[in-house]
């Protein structure tokens, strides 16, 4: 049990599939709303890139696109929920992937006589996640997005928003291991559609279309839950 729980609010939770805009949708309600924006992926790749022994363990199952065990994403996340700016409300971007996470996740807010405000499943086709994955990068100054084929900077390996120009493209972002990750997306994670859906939590979005109009739909789907 975390003695250093808090009372988190609201609570979101972003499903889908690798590819699926999670990452882009969470960091846009990050700027809207003031939540914190909390990616598991990313924290992993934080303790890789430090070298911390969690790091060290996670680093392989990464690269061959398989999920890190239960008990190594759970103890990141809440040490991190337990970090003051939280109280603002989160954002779990790519956490609970697994049942054990999902109820893990329910036993941690529970310590604070919380729940869940709402699951948004970003729902797309998996054909296009390849695509989408494959032609990514990010500024390594500030994290925004961009892609080689939707969203290029107005000048080439120059950040539009913040002018840095190192651009990083994730180790695992290549075809081979985007099609393990989908497997693993579809064996344990997809499964907690029906469990959010039993907690009348769980709100499905089209997220085929353009990012703003799925922005504005997101946000929309926020307001009402978190009013
Ligand atoms: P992401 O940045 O969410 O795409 O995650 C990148 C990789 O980190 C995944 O392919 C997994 O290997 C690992 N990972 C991230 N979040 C989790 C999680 N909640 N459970 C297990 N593995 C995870």
């Amino acid at each position: 049990m975390l003695d250093t729980a808090k009372n988190i609010a609201p609570v979101l939770i972003l499903l889908g599939p690798p590819g699926a805009g999670k990452g882009t949708q969470a960091r846009m309600l990050e700027e809207q709303f003031g939540f914190v924006q909390l990616s598991t992926g990313d924290l992993l790749r934080a303790a890789v890139a430090a070298g911390t022994e969690a790091g060290q363990r996670a680093k392989a199952v990464m690269e061959a696109g398989q999920l890190v065990s239960d008990d190594i994403v759970i103890a990141i996340l809440r040490d991190r929920m337990a970090e003051d700016d939280c109280a603002k409300g989160v954002i779990l971007d790519g956490f609970p992937r697994t049942a054990v996470q999902a109820e893990a996740l329910d036993d941690l807010l529970a310590e604070t006589g919380q729940k869940i405000d709402a699951a948004i499943s970003l729902e797309v086709d998996d054909a296009a996640m390849v695509t989408r994955i494959a032609g990514r990068y990010t500024c390594g100054g500030c994290g925004e997005g961009y892609h080689d084929s939707f969203k290029q900077p107005a000048k080439a390996g120059t950040c539009d928003k913040c002018g840095g120009t190192e651009m990083k493209r994730r180790a695992d972002d290549n075809a081979e291991t985007v099609a393990s990750r989908l497997e693993a997306y579809h064996a344990q994670t997809a499964p907690l559609i029906t469990y959010y859906k039993g907690q009348g939590a769980l709100i499905g979005i089209d997220a085929m279309g353009e990012i703003e109009d799925i922005a504005a739909k997101m946000s929309a789907i926020v307001k009402t839950a978190t009013a």
